[in-house]
């Protein structure tokens, strides 16, 4: 926690820094060129540390840092490990403010699901999140410190992949998310492959666009529905960009690049998961390569939504798959902690489990 910092406190957050920006700092303070690299090292390299304990820093470049930049270091008021070996943990922030991030093991992977909002706007209908409304945007650099504390729980054992599919609706945090991905994917950075990052999205059309020519990272769309009546009150979204504005877009996303378009579907029992829905899905893929991930919906108390039976999604997938459509359902992991898809909230802090 930055004790000192006050409302009308301009600075960014170090960790928010590129190489580039770096150099501009040191130059800017008189440090020699070398300071900069020498910086990033710290910042991205190690585990999270306070600016006081760079002790190959000179004294000098250490005050000029805590003088610039907010150095705080996420706080971590809690973290749970379920019995399938997924482990939630909360990053709160200067302003106290309160995200949720999950480590979730899968076969030979270690996925990490990242958050980059406080709460959301975006009112979809079976998220916990969305009942929290949009608290604030996270800085790039509390994007970045949620990765280096995962790493800190994962030692031992490298995380393999990154998917922005925890709190918020990472294009509506555009510009933050960019230099985070810049932060991510550079050698002077965390050194990830950009086709080990997912940005997931409900459908912000002109950002997914931009984002396409932007980056490299993977796309997932979160669909939850096959037509626009049904899309329209279960994810507000679809009333800015309907159905047909989202699939032209998803059509032109620059592949073969990505291959494949992912679409995200959370099931909700007798909602959209008929044979209707089935068709119209089958209808919306209609010459598009896409791969298609069925989420069995996770409750939460007060969403008034109800989970399909394992049966009943298995009848839902095969009839898509006789289809064509690449379609696999997505296990749920973490449910015993709240972890599961559409149940981070931040509601409470966990218990600390270590
Ligand atoms: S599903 Fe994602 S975009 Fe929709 S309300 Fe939840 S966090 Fe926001």
């Amino acid at each position: 926690m930055d004790a000192g910092r006050t409302p009308d406190d301009r600075r960014t957050h170090l960790r928010s820094q590129t190489l580039e920006s770096l150099a501009v700092w040191t130059a800017k303070r008189g440090f020699e060129d070398f300071r900069a690299s020498q910086v990033a090292g710290w910042i991205y390299n190690r585990p999270l540390a306070p600016v006081e304990a760079m002790h190959t820093l000179p004294a000098a470049v250490r005050a000029a840092l805590t003088e610039d930049f907010v150095c705080s270091v996420p706080g971590l008021p809690g973290n749970q490990l379920s019995v399938d070996g997924t482990r939630k943990f909360l990053s709160q922030f200067e302003d106290g403010r309160i995200v949720e991030s999950v480590i979730i093991p899968r076969d030979e992977r270690l996925t990490l699901c990242i958050s980059a909002q406080a709460g959301c706007a975006m009112d979809c209908k079976f998220c916990a999140t969305a009942t929290l409304g949009l608290l604030r945007n996270l800085e790039a650099g509390e994007i970045v410190g949620q990765i280096l504390r995962a790493r800190e729980f994962s030692a031992g054992h490298p995380l393999t992949n990154y998917v922005f599919m925890g709190m918020g609706e990472p294009l509506a945090n555009y510009d933050r998310l960019l230099v985070a991905i810049e932060i991510m994917t550079a050698r002077w950075g965390l050194g990830i492959s950009p086709r080990r990052i997912t940005v997931s999205t409900v459908g912000l059309v002109p950002q997914l666009e931009r984002l396409v020519t932007e980056t490299n990272v993977n796309i997932a769309v979160s669909l939850s529905a096959a037509r626009d009546e049904l899309r329209d009150r279960l994810m507000p979204v679809n009333r800015r960009y309907p159905l047909a504005e989202l699939m032209g877009a998803c059509k032109r996303l620059g592949l073969p690049k990505r291959k494949r378009v992912t679409f995200e579907y959370v099931m909700l029992a007798g909602v959209n998961d008929t044979k209707r829905d089935a068709e119209d899905l089958i209808r919306l893929f209609h010459g598009l390569a896409v791969k298609l991930n069925l989420i069995p919906f996770n409750p939460y108390p007060g969403s008034g939504f109800e989970r399909p039976s394992d049966e009943h999604t298995r009848d839902f997938q095969e009839r898509i798959l006789a289809a064509g459509v690449h379609t696999t359902v997505r296990t749920s992991r973490g449910r015993d902690i709240d972890a599961a898809c559409g149940q981070l909230a931040a509601a409470s802090p966990p218990r600390d489990q270590g």
